[in-house]
């Protein structure tokens, strides 16, 4: 497998998840083991995750609110900053200020490496996800340039996105028992989200360990890793994708 030169060894991260819990699922395992290191490492939220339930008799509010203080014991459970943006979950959301969103969350954190959802899949029906996505991909482009106006704060060039939940891996990385730990008690502290033998838990920490066995370890998260410069324009097609 490639490995992106540097990110591994960067010293500062802002981890980007759609709805609480997202970045537990696709990363937590990863940001466990890089704070583990000594890296510095901030969670931002942009939604409130309103629509988590199945049950009408709960109320939006209310299930924000149970979503902010679940995401709120993760975040301290692997031992970072949390940042709660609190946008309307399902949207609407306007693709541009997002990105301002975005931008100005890269310029406050200055991380040297932003993870977030892989937007460029092709069966993801979640827009909160897509547009996610994408919106820190093309801030990650932006926020640099000191005549962006669009999201506060003094430019600041980040070294490269990594995405989770990707469509091809071009990381798997392996997690040893302390930090495969962690992950689990960070996505259960998302009570509302997953009960015991939960699908989706249960399909990731499958695939976790088919990774795992590939890496010689207990688990591995599959990663997507590109510089700032792999963002446009990207090489012949087949050289990189
Ligand atoms: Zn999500």
């Amino acid at each position: 497998m490639s490995t992106l030169p540097g990110w591994r060894d960067a010293r500062s991260f802002l981890f980007v998840s759609p709805h609480p819990d997202d970045v537990e699922l696709g990363c937590g395992g990863t940001l466990a083991a890089l704070v583990r290191k000594g890296a510095s490492a901030e969670i931002a939220v942009i939604t409130d995750g309103r629509l988590g339930t199945r049950d009408p008799g709960r109320s939006p509010e209310e299930i924000a609110s149970t979503r902010a203080a679940e995401q709120e014991a993760a975040a301290l459970m692997l031992g970072v900053r949390l940042r709660m943006l609190a946008l309307p979950d399902g949207g609407p959301h306007d693709y541009y200020r997002l990105r301002d969103h975005a931008v100005a969350l890269l310029r406050a954190v200055r991380p040297q490496y932003v993870f977030v959802c892989d937007p460029y899949l092709p069966y993801e029906a979640h827009s909160d996800h897509r547009m996610v996505g994408l919106a820190v991909s093309e801030a990650a482009l932006l926020s640099g340039l000191p005549h962006y106006a669009g999201g506060s704060g003094e430019a600041h060039d980040v070294e490269g996105v990594v995405y989770y939940f990707p469509r091809r891996a071009t990381d798997l990385f392996a997690l040893d028992e302390q930090s495969l730990g962690l992950r689990r008690r960070a996505i259960a502290c998302h009570q509302s989200q997953f009960g015991a033998d939960d699908p989706i838990v249960a399909r990731l920490e499958a695939q976790l360990a088919r990774n795992g066995a590939a890496e010689g370890a207990i688990a591995a998260e599959p990663l997507h890793a590109r510089t700032r410069a792999q963002l446009h324009i990207p090489g012949p097609l087949g050289a990189e994708d």
